[in-house]
């Protein structure tokens, strides 16, 4: 039982007993207070009716004397008193009016006299004045003793006694009956609020505050309704975080808790009227923007994007979120929230999947390609476990002596099914379809197995260069991959170099720092890929344990003909200079630019000019010329 299951149970408990003791107290109270009235009553109706027959008997009395009634009247009269005195000395009814102090005795003396008086009352005529004045007398000592009784019945101590339990119980009930309603109240009150919670959780995302899918859904009708009566544009954006779960395995819930509630946050800060935003579960979330203008729609995911970038502060560092988004129009790309939702989730697909971009809207052949790439994902991880994938082997050389410092392995597939399969699309199925780490250990046993068999035809200064997918980099195993292939090769560490991307590494700079440094410590060197084209600030930099760079080829191809590329290279080597890496420069295709990285003090150099990417049978032939020309040695 759940902690606010037992806090429900405890006070519905407290509230019936409650509800139960006031009832029964007020059951009780309300007999009493039934019997003291009762009681009130009989006393007074009995001791009206005691000093009424007296008076009555007394009338009769009179009315003989005046000859205006006969014997018989009196007669009648006499026998009604005597069996009220009766009824008053036995009758249970007329106990109280009995226990009123002095009147038994009064009453027991009247009958006496009752049967004292039997004889003379059936003897008596109107003529006789005499007997008639003297019961007359005899009775009026009555009469003045029934009017006591009948005024003390109605005003006794008793009666302001019992008046006054009245008065207590009376009050008491008020009491129960205000704690009757008080907890029905506070009973009512409690479900009321329980069922509001209920609801809200029913239609909320518990973290972030943020309607939920079945939330989402029914405003998205209500949104879609509305959008074709005021015939405006909507722009639904699927916006899904970038290597979060990563962030989560090696950060902790904690702080994955903390980037979805600050991108949950952010994302409602750019709302407008109308707009509004769901969490559909894990890091994906949707906006739902109002546009009057379809280009405005077409572009509007680049300020999602802007407003969800900016670090979040952690206890140790800080990090970047960084989305990928993908957009449906309303009504260009459907009109039912099924198309818009899928199609917003195709593009999303594209946008995750393809480097050059981090949003992407919905077009209509992207539904084609989707269903190339789940083909693709079958095929390749049957050509994974069947070995049709190859490497080819790139030279990078020491660009002052020419010699070859080491290969980088780069992936090729060619499908019989599907053709040839670019390296980029190969990584992009991989990690969408749960294969990126399969494919990665393939990559580096084969590299590794390359390279020991180089190593064994003595060409043991050799190292292979080796990419590593964004997400294995993340997610902290490479580690333990990275030292069971160099066991089982038995190739030296220090013959290996991952290259990984530059932003990979942006996330977080404290887990960062930690994977690459377990990595350094195992003696392999990691080179940052594509330097440039990333976002990484150079205080990053300073703190990556990181020992290479390699300038991306979009920076070397400028050299020729924009200054400032120059300056930039030179900004970059100089800085890497300072923080003791080494540079390499990617894309070298004319000797111009060789030169111009050489004069700017580059160490390393890879690119068509120098040497395409070979298969592996090849390199043996560059690698002993290359040893003809240099001897490490020497
Ligand atoms: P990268 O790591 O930057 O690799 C260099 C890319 O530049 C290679 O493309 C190479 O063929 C190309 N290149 C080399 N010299 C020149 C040149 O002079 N001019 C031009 N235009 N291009 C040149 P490739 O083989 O198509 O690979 C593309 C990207 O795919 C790689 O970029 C790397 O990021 C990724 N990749 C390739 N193989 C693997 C792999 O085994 N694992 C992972 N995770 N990624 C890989
Ligand atoms: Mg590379
Ligand atoms: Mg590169």
């Amino acid at each position: 039982m759940t902690f606010k299951t037992a806090k429900m149970v405890v006070l519905t408990i407290a509230v019936l007993l409650f509800s139960a003791s006031s009832l029964y107290s007020y059951n009780r109270d309300l007999n009493v207070v039934r019997y003291v009235s009762a009681t009130i009553k009989a006393v007074g109706w009995a001791s009206s009716e005691l000093e009424m027959e007296v008076l009555k008997f007394d009338h009769a009395l009179t009315s003989l004397a005046a000859g205006t009634q006969n014997e018989r009247h009196v007669q009648l009269r006499f026998e009604l008193l005597w069996s009220r005195i009766d009824t008053l000395l036995e009758g249970e009814e007329s106990r109280p009016v009995r226990e009123q102090s002095g009147v038994r005795e009064m009453l027991l003396d009247l009958r006496q006299r009752l049967v004292e008086w039997d004889p003379k009352i059936y003897g008596l005529t109107m003529d006789d004045r005499q007997g008639i004045l003297e019961l007359k007398r005899e009775l009026s000592s009555y009469r003045q003793l029934a009017r006591e009784i009948n005024v003390n019945s109605f005003s006794g101590e008793k009666v302001w006694q019992q008046l006054d339990i009245i008065g207590d119980v009376r009050q008491r009930s008020t009491i129960y009956l205000a704690g009757l309603l008080l907890s029905g109240g506070l009973m009512l009150w409690l479900v009321i609020r329980e069922n509001r919670r209920n609801r809200y959780l029913a239609y909320h995302d518990m973290l972030t505050g943020l309607p939920n899918r079945i939330n989402f859904y029914q405003m998205m009708e209500r949104t879609l309704a509305l959008a074709a009566r005021e015939r405006r544009y909507l722009a639904i954006h699927m916006v899904d975080l970038n290597g979060f779960k990563a962030v989560n395995d090696s950060l902790g819930h904690e702080v994955g808790d903390r980037v979805l509630k600050v991108v949950a946050s952010r994302l409602c800060v750019m709302l407008e009227r109308l707009d509004h935003v769901a969490r559909l579960g894990g890091d994906e979330f949707v906006v739902v923007q109002f546009f009057d203008d379809r280009e405005e729609a077409a572009r509007s995911s680049a300020r999602v994007l802007q407003a969800l970038s900016g670090e979040i502060r952690l206890p140790d560092g800080c990090l970047t979120p960084q989305a990928s988004i993908g957009t449906s129009l309303y009504p260009d790309h459907g009109t039912t929230m099924a198309e818009l939702l899928s199609h917003a989730d195709t593009a999303m697909y594209y946008a995750k999947h393809d480097p050059k971009f981090s949003s992407r809207v919905f077009e209509p052949d992207m539904d084609e390609q989707r269903l190339r790439s789940q083909k693709l994902a079958v095929a390749l991880q049957l050509a994974i476990e069947n070995d049709e994938l190859t490497l080819v082997y790139q030279p990078i050389f020491r660009l002052d002596g020419g010699h070859i410092e080491s290969l980088e392995a780069l992936l090729r597939w060619h499908s019989p099914e599907h053709g040839h399969i670019g390296p980029l699309e190969i990584i992009a199925v991989a990690e969408h379809h749960g294969l990126a780490h399969l494919l990665n250990q393939w990559v580096l046993l084969t590299a590794c197995r390359q390279l020991q068999h180089w190593h064994g035809r003595g060409f043991d200064w050799l190292k292979v260069n080796v990419n590593i997918s964004p997400e294995i980099f993340m997610s902290g195993e490479l580690g333990c991959t990275v030292a069971a292939t160099l066991q089982r090769t038995g190739l030296p560490a220090s013959a290996l170099v991952l290259e990984i991307t530059e932003d990979t590494s942006l996330w977080d700079t404290a887990s960062s720092v930690d994977n690459l440094t377990a990595l350094r410590q195992l003696g392999v060197e990691i080179a940052l890929d594509d330097f440039g084209t990333g976002y990484s600030s150079f205080s990053h930099l300073r703190q990556l344990p990181v020992n290479k760079l390699k300038i991306d080829k979009s920076f070397v191809s400028d050299l020729s003909t924009d200054k400032r590329a120059v300056d930039l290279v030179h900004t970059i080597i100089r800085l890497a200079d300072s923080l003791e890496m080494e540079v390499t420069a990617e894309g070298i295709e004319e000797p111009e630019q060789q030169q111009r990285l050489q004069q700017l003090g580059c160490q390393l150099g890879q690119g068509y000019l120098l040497a395409r990417p070979m298969p592996a049978e090849q390199v043996a032939g560059w690698l002993e010329k290359d040893l003809r020309r240099y001897s490490p040695a020497g």
